[in-house]
């Protein structure tokens, strides 16, 4: 994998380059995983690539794969230490989406019912709506790992 070089603006290339303090769980030559520093639940992990790239569409597949990798084998053991009754897996891309971090990186957050995230819509859509926009984004796929 390409290592970009380290973004001194960026807090979470601060994090791999030991120059900015954290609480790490794990680590690999592609990735780290830490705590978040505020978390919503006890055992809040965040996953990253080590190399900086902003989000979902820069990062590159295989890079992705690897944060996966980490993403499983952190989530059995939040299950195995914490057993929370479930386990949210969350990533955004865009301001608009919520991300203050611009380098790419998976949520993993025990969850305790009760307390909605606001990711499920309150209305079921129309069918012929979901077929539509399903149709539409199947038309902008590109080949497989692009
Ligand atoms: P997002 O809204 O997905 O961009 O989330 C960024 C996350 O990074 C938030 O949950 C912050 O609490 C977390 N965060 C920001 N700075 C740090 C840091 N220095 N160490 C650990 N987590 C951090
Ligand atoms: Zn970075």
């Amino acid at each position: 994998m390409t290592i970009t070089p380290v973004r001194d603006d960026c807090i979470f290339c601060r994090i791999v380059a030991g120059t900015a303090r954290s609480h790490p769980v794990w680590e690999d030559p592609d990735t780290l995983a830490f705590m978040d520093l505020a978390p919503l639940a006890t055992g809040h992990v965040l996953v990253i690539p080590k190399p900086h790239w902003e989000n979902v569409f820069e990062t590159p597949a295989p890079a992705l794969g690897a944060v996966m990798d980490t993403v499983k084998r952190v989530a059995h053991a939040i299950r195995t230490t914490i057993a929370p009754p479930g386990l949210g897996v969350y990533q955004v891309n865009g301001r608009a989406a919520g991300q203050t971090v611009f380098h790419y990186h998976v949520h993993l957050i025990p969850r305790h019912g009760g307390v909605s995230l606001d990711l499920h819509g309150r209305r079921r859509a129309d069918r012929d709506e979901l077929d539509r926009v399903a149709s539409l984004i199947r038309s902008g796929l590109d080949a497989p790992g692009g």
